[in-house]
């Protein structure tokens, strides 16, 4: 019989660690907390496997409540209560718990096994009616809204009407138990059945709900987000209770074993005192600090735990020196003091900013815990995509407005949104935008994922906004408690000054701080930890990274981030060049060879000069240079008033000029007479590129000695007899210029961008020199849809998640990958050590990544600002990660 309940608690456990798959994070971490002989309240884990069965049968699996049974007669004998006994009543909590942490997405139901008469069994046996009371009202509201589907706010109008606003704390034993009845009551009305007063039913029903918890919006919204399968499934575990809410020396909290935003090596976190876990989550009440050292950083009054509770503390600094120890990594610690004795309820590896991973990835390899590899394993290439985008400039004025915690790293700036659908509206149509909420929970995700940041007036550093800004890396600053937000009005009000609805605010979720208006940012250095790891990364990575730029700046900055070479200089940039594009017009409009040669005489020093600033930046390394590629009425503007006013700017009839443009124009821009296929009907186009690159890179070579070796590249190839026409007209410019003569060993290769082009990769490779595969048009020609999509439609379309992944963002095997395994196999099968390289976007995806070191690409070109991701995600991808 397969085992579907596993037992822990009384230091021992059935499991351990190593099965997070089948337990559920939470329930292998406490069986090997059990194992490592911390005080761990016990209980046991019903397995994914289970929640799966559940799923499938809607319903629990035979033999099941038998196996339960067992294991809660082991729980009562441990505990010496009863469960359902009026008179040593034992309570419990049905806590959710995947093999991922997915961190508030999933239920957890306390309290359980109250009911009128247990409620008094606990009453007497604490020898506390309020506590007891309290307890009840707590578990009649949980179980309520998790199992029975009624909304807290029904509840809160109760509690408000009792005591008015913020009153939790003040609650009195006689306030608790009318409340008790009041929710009772309030629960018959609403379903029509009285609440379960059998503690058995309670638990069926809390399992269930807890395990269809998998399956609510905001679960599978994390899933989609964090890319985790649907059919891992959730664990249920089931705990006895701890009360951090029992009296004055009881208490809850959260706690880091490094600090969550810098790495730091010093415990962080908050805790709070006479409470139970949720109010600490959801951000009800703002914790108190740990330490003493965060208190009077923070500069906080209320005393420290390590102050108000000494000896629970320094339990807990043990506990938590052994679990870091113990799991090599950074852990988050929850924890309950409950009269003075400290319990462990759960760890899990810490969620942690970029900063704090690169810090204590390199601190953790330098001290021998782990290897280098691991370190690089252990940092989200991602992630690193914070580090490399701007910071505030320290010395740019800041009209400070407020000040709350700094609850994820980074700046932002963007117009204020008061909902997350909002945020996403505005997001997909290209604003910044700044996410400003009371508090965040579960169903804002969406929002927080659109927003440039997160503000929000209430809650701590562990609260659901500060946590799952972090993970996803957004700037976060929370808990800013003097600013007002008034969801009516739409409006922020900070002291005296009102903020409304697309005012644009800036914060920085490193110092808390939040502005007004736009505060301009600066480039990030690039050292300390961040090159320590990343030069561990390039000894470990097999895959060149290039950069597609074009401009001096993007070469500069792509040389700064790492780049090896150009992998993609798109000239037709160089052409919209406000100097340039009079000249690329008339040549446009010329009608003869002759007409667009003398257009084409005024640029060709301008291209020379671009080749020649860009050769000299890269002082001999790869330039991959792309002949002119897109369709030409992109050169000219779309409407018919800004034609007639260009025709009169060059001297030329309107309706001339309106003709030529109708010609020109194409259906589908991504088809048709572009590329190459431009480059055969008008030979004097590439013959004035090519030319410019030969007599760049021999005045360089001249100048400097440096051998530049330009690799010449045609593109939108669909079949080799395009690249032998055009080849044959480079070489015969190389030989006019006497590019071999003066050592200049160029290449002519071309764009993989056509799906006919990997069909005949073979046959192109007899005479292109490499490869490049152009995966943006290729992802486009071979699904059928086009990236500009300024309706949305396609975005909308390729969001319902109707291919799987995201073709534009991920490419593997089975989509467009499959062409470019074609292409490869194609061109090495005709030209053995083909240069192969990637230049569409997907050059800068980890995902993608690990599909071209599966291929062996040569290169992957992206970017500049993604150059650094590559770099980690091609080691990474080297390592089998
Ligand atoms: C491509 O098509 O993948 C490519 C790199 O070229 P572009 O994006 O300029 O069309
Ligand atoms: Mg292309």
């Amino acid at each position: 019989m397969t085992k579907r309940v596993f037992s822990f608690g009384g230091g021992d456990a059935e499991g351990s660690a190593a099965q997070a798959a089948l337990l559920g994070g939470k329930g292998a971490n406490l069986a090997e907390m059990c194992r490592l002989g911390l005080n761990v309240p016990p209980g046991f884990t019903l397995t994914t496997d289970v929640g799966l069965e559940y799923r499938r049968l809607n319903g629990y699996p035979p033999c099941l409540e038998t196996e339960v049974a067992v294991h809660l007669a082991r729980l009562e004998a441990l505990t010496g209560l009863a469960f359902g006994d009026a008179g040593r009543p034992l309570l419990l909590s049905v806590r959710s718990g995947a093999r991922v942490s997915m961190p508030g997405m999933m239920d957890t139901v306390l309290n359980l096994g109250l009911n009128d008469e247990t409620v008094r069994g606990l009453a007497r046996l604490s020898g506390d009616e309020r506590f007891a009371w309290d307890s009840y009202r707590r578990f009649i509201q949980m179980y309520a809204d998790i199992v029975l589907g009624l909304g807290h706010h029904h509840f809160e109008d109760i509690l408000v009407a009792l005591k008015g606003p913020g009153a939790d704390g003040t609650l009195t034993a006689e306030d608790c138990r009318r409340l008790s009845g009041d929710y009772l009551a309030l629960v018959e009305a609403e379903t029509g059945q009285p609440f379960p007063q059998d503690p058995r039913r309670q638990l069926w029903g809390a399992i269930g709900a807890v395990f269809a918890s998998w399956d609510n919006a905001r679960a599978v919204t994390y899933r989609r987000l964090n890319a985790i399968p649907d059919t891992l499934g959730t664990a249920v575990t089931v705990q006895a209770m701890v009360f951090g809410n029992r009296d004055g020396c009881s208490a809850t909290g959260v706690a880091f074993t490094r600090n969550p935003s810098t790495g730091a090596r010093e415990v962080f976190g908050e805790y709070l005192p006479n409470a139970q876990g949720e109010d600490v989550v959801a951000g009800l009440r703002t914790p108190l600090f740990l330490t003493e050292a965060g208190r009077r950083t923070a500069m906080s009054e209320a005393p420290s735990m390590e102050e108000a509770m000494p000896g629970p503390y320094q339990e807990l600094m043990q506990a938590l020196q052994l679990l870091e120890r113990h799991y090599r990594d950074m852990q988050e610690v929850e924890f309950t003091v409950q009269q003075g004795k400290l319990w462990v309820l759960q760890t899990r590896t810490a969620k942690r900013g970029i900063n704090a991973a690169l810090k204590i990835a390199v601190a953790m390899a330098d001290d021998g815990w782990i290897s280098r590899d691991e370190a690089i394993l252990r940092v989200d290439p991602m992630g690193l995509d914070q580090l490399l985008h701007d910071y505030l400039d320290p010395d740019a004025p800041r009209d400070v407005v407020t000040r709350g915690l700094p609850a994820s790293p980074g700046a932002a700036s963007g117009r204020i949104v008061f909902t997350s659908d909002e945020a996403e509206e505005r997001a997909a149509r290209g604003q910044n935008v700044i996410l400003v909420r009371v508090e965040t929970s579960p169903e804002d995700v969406h929002g927080m994922h659109a927003a440039r940041g997160i503000l929000t007036s209430r809650g701590g550093m562990t609260s659901h906004a500060a946590v799952v800004a972090r993970g996803m890396g957004r700037a976060c600053v929370c808990g800013a408690a003097a600013m007002r937000i008034d969801m009516e009005a739409r409006t922020l009000t900070c002291m005296d000054r009102v903020f409304k609805d697309g005012d644009t605010l800036t914060i920085d979720g490193s110092t808390g701080e939040v502005m007004a208006g736009f505060v301009p940012a600066l480039a990030p250095e690039l050292t300390g930890d961040f090159a320590t790891l990343m030069g561990w990364a390039d000894s470990r990575r097999r895959l060149g990274v290039r950069a597609n730029a074009e401009t001096p700046e993007d070469v500069e900055t792509a040389l700064r981030f790492g780049a090896e070479g150009i992998g993609l200089c798109r000239t037709e940039h160089m052409f919209f060049d406000a100097e340039r594009i009079i000249a690329v017009r008339e040549m446009i409009l010329a009608e003869t060879p002759a007409g667009r040669r003398a257009a084409l005489d005024k640029i060709a020093p301008m291209q020379k000069g671009d080749f020649v600033r860009i050769f000299e930046i890269m002082k001999g390394r790869p330039v991959t240079i792309r002949l002119l590629d897109p369709p030409l009425h992109e050169f000219l503007p779309d409407d018919e008033a800004d034609l007639a006013a260009l025709a009169r700017e060059l001297g030329v009839e309107p309706r001339q000029m309106l003709r030529r443009a109708r010609e020109l124009r194409e259906i589908n821009p991504i088809l048709g007479h572009r590329g190459c296929r431009l480059g055969i009907s008008y030979p004097e186009i590439y013959e004035m590129q090519a030319r410019a690159i030969f007599e760049a890179a021999l005045e360089v070579k001249l100048a400097t000695g440096d051998t530049v070796v330009p690799e010449i590249m045609v593109p939108l190839v669909s079949s080799r007899s395009e690249l032998d026409v055009l080849k044959a007209r480079i070489d015969a410019m190389a030989a006019e210029i006497g590019a071999r003569g003066h050592d200049i060993p160029y290449l002519v290769g071309t764009m993989i961008e056509l799906p006919r082009a990997a069909l005949t990769a073979a046959s192109i490779a007899e005479v292109a020199e490499f490869f490049s595969f152009g995966t943006n048009d290729l992802t486009q020609s071979t699904y059928g849809i086009s990236r500009d999509d300024s309706a949305g439609f396609m975005a909308d379309y390729l969001r319902q998640g109707v291919y799987g992944k995201d073709p534009f963002m991920s490419l593997d095997q089975e989509g467009v990958g499959a062409l470019v395994r074609m292409g490869v196999e194609g061109g090495r099968a005709a030209r053995p050590g083909i240069k192969l390289g990637i230049s569409g976007e997907h050059g800068g995806d980890p995902a993608s990544i690990r599909f071209f070191e599966q291929l062996k690409l040569d290169h992957v070109s992206c970017s500049p600002y993604r150059v650094p991701i590559a770099r980690l995600a091609a080691a990474r991808a080297a390592l089998g990660g």
